[in-house]
């Protein structure tokens, strides 16, 4: 990996030099009804609409690569001829600009389930590889745990990684598009003092992490816990709203549809991205439901993501974002559920 410090006054340059693309950004989005400030991913024209000081956003960048509706294929009838229409949607090439730790890691899971042979998701695909992403240091909040899942720290999947120092920006250069962008900017050597003042931002950002997951031997656990009590009480709570798949930037699942035109001139599949907490998800054919409770589903979700998952690629698909947490109405958080499965019974419950 190659070190550079850019000097803040240079960032405004770098914007201009991306900004010709479609660049997208965190913006804010006013207070929440709990006055907290929200933040969101949006299209972004003027350096002064990033709010790079964000702390979360409502989404994750899963939305530009996993549009909520997306169209597999058009078929369109002419005459007796009949034409497949596809379209991957990646039209121009995407600069996402300020994604934290978590949100890169996340992309970086889901390339492993979306991107593997012999079916990768070519939507999929064409998106990511027509994007250039620069990633930012982070300002935890308290429901973060992204440690616990090993998602604190980025290693790869962006182009270019940004920790303000200060005045200075610290920059590791992770592509070699990357690199060229950046040689027409005023980079200079970081120093000794540079790389302390680095690792003293990492640490001030870990003592900010509060919440946390213990994962030890937690796939085990999992399995002999697959009884226990506790599922009814989260099921209970749970409300099968289906908005922590939504907001999590690792849920994939999705449902397909096939729509036909009253003249039947034209049909599509349609793509749309589904939750396993709904109450129809794991309905088949002839209308059986094979998971009809709430709390089957919610602990379908638990063990897909800190049990299945985590035995197919050795990591969870997880990476302690929060936004789950967060945005449930019924207040149920990871840290929550996963420190109950151990205790064997739910706090309050
Ligand atoms: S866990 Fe929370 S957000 Fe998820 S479906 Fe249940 S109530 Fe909705
Ligand atoms: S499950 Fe929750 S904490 Fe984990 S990545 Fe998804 S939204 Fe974030």
């Amino acid at each position: 990996m190659i070190f550079k410090v850019l000097a803040a006054g240079e960032l405004e340059k770098f914007f201009e030099l991306l900004v010709v693309n479609k660049l997208i950004g965190p913006v804010e989005r006013g207070p929440a009804v709990d006055g907290r400030l929200l933040f969101d991913f949006a299209e972004v024209a003027e350096i002064a609409e990033l709010r790079l000081d964000f702390t979360q956003t409502v989404h994750s960048a899963k939305k530009y690569l996993l549009p909520y509706l997306e169209e597999t294929g058009v078929f369109v009838m002419e005459g007796s001829d009949w034409e497949k229409r596809v379209d991957y949607g990646a039209h121009q090439p995407l600069v996402l600009f300020g994604l934290h730790a978590c949100d890169i890691n996340a992309l970086n899971k889901l390339d492993k389930v979306l991107l593997a042979e012999p079916y990768p998701n070519r939507f999929y695909g064409a998106k990511r590889a027509a994007m250039f992403i620069i990633g930012h240091s982070c300002r935890p909040t308290p429901a973060c745990f992204c440690r616990s899942m090993g998602a604190d720290s980025v290693r790869h999947g962006c182009d270019l990684f940004l920790t303000p120092l200060g005045d200075d920006y610290f920059v590791e250069i992770m592509s070699s598009r990357a690199f060229h962008i950046m040689e027409s900017l005023d980079l200079r050597e970081p120093t000794r003092r540079d790389h302390k003042r680095f690792q003293e931002q990492a640490k001030h950002r870990g003592n900010l992490l509060t919440a946390e997951v213990d994962a030890t031997d937690l796939t085990k656990i999992l399995d002999m816990e697959f009884d226990s009590t506790v599922w009814n009480e989260w099921g209970r709570r749970c409300l099968s709203c289906g908005t922590c798949a939504q907001v999590c930037p690792t849920c994939y699942c999705y449902g397909l549809e096939e729509v036909v035109a009253l003249d039947l001139a034209k049909g599509a599949k349609i793509r749309q991205l589904y939750s396993c907490n709904l109450l129809d998800f794991a309905e088949v054919a002839g209308g059986y439901n094979f998971r009809p409770e709430s709390r089957t589903r919610l602990k379908y979700r638990y063990y897909h993501k800190h049990r299945g998952f985590v035995e197919a690629f050795e990591e969870p698909l997880c990476v302690g974002c929060g936004r789950c947490g967060t945005n449930c109405l019924a207040g149920i958080t990871v840290p929550e559920v996963i420190a109950s499965v151990r205790r064997g019974e739910v706090e309050n419950g």
